[in-house]
């Protein structure tokens, strides 16, 4: 790990898991109990807003009742010290990184704690419930959806993720399925641009294949261990 200067680290659900916030694709695709088409497309909000706003209403209840784990604690201690280039990207809409004293980190699906006013674009941190239909902060309508990237939209910042894969010496892995994309698609990025790639996650993923190295184990395990190697 001497030679390691610039790291790109990619996370999933898994990390989160053993804060006790359920993975998403794990035996059935389902997302809390809900097929994802109900409750993560723009089709699936158009058709039953209330539905989807009580779903995310719960997802913010369930995250701010939630703990940094060891994981997350980890990945906050290296961020402090570490000295050269970081970038956390994270699909997880919870806030744990942060919590876990991470500020180098990147949300390309959205964050369960921000809501969104369709009719003036302003972003809000917010903690309580949408399903009520609070008028927006900023210009009053009653307009705002959870600030959530769902399957079909873009995910945020797709050229500054692009750009510090391109520039890493590492890219690192934590608790992914590789089933959803363009994050599935890092890996092969990385490798292109001649990045090592080591994958941490609880059993081999549709990626395992592609990494240089994946080591299996519970994220709260590895991932300590992980940040004792880079820093000693
Ligand atoms: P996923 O649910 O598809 O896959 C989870 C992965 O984590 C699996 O590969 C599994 O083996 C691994 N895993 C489970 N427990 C683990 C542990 N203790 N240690 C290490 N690895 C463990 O997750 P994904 O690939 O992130 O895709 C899911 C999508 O769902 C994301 O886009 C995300 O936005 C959303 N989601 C977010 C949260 C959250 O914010 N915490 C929770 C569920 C789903």
């Amino acid at each position: 790990m001497r030679d390691i200067r610039n790291i790109v680290i990619l996370t999933g659900a898994g990390i989160s898991a053993e804060s006790g916030l359920r993975t998403f694709r794990a035996e059935d695709g389902l997302w809390e109990d809900h097929p994802v088409e109900e409750v993560a497309t723009p089709e699936g909000f158009a058709r039953d807003p209330d539905l989807v706003q009580r779903f995310y209403d719960e997802r913010r209840a369930g995250i701010l009742a939630a703990r940094p784990n060891a994981a997350h604690e980890a990945l906050g201690r290296l961020d402090a010290s570490w000295e050269g280039e970081l970038l956390i990207v994270t699909q997880n809409i919870d806030d744990l990184h942060e919590r876990g004293g991470a500020d180098r980190v990147l949300h390309m699906h959205g964050e369960a704690l921000s809501v969104w006013c369709t009719a003036c674009d302003a972003r809000h941190r917010w903690t309580g419930t949408l399903r009520d239909g609070p008028p927006c902060p900023s210009c009053g309508q009653v307009a705002m959806r959870p600030d959530i990237v769902w399957f079909g939209e873009m995910p945020y910042q797709m050229d500054r993720i692009f750009h510090a894969l391109s520039g890493a010496d590492l890219f690192l892995s934590i608790g992914t399925s590789g089933a959803v994309y363009p994050a599935a698609g890092f890996v092969q990025h990385a490798r292109e641009s001649g990045v090592r790639t080591l994958e941490l996650n609880l059993e081999t993923s549709l990626g395992s294949r592609l990494f240089d190295e994946t080591r299996l184990g519970r994220a709260s395990e590895l991932v300590p261990l992980w940040v004792d190697e880079v820093l000693g």
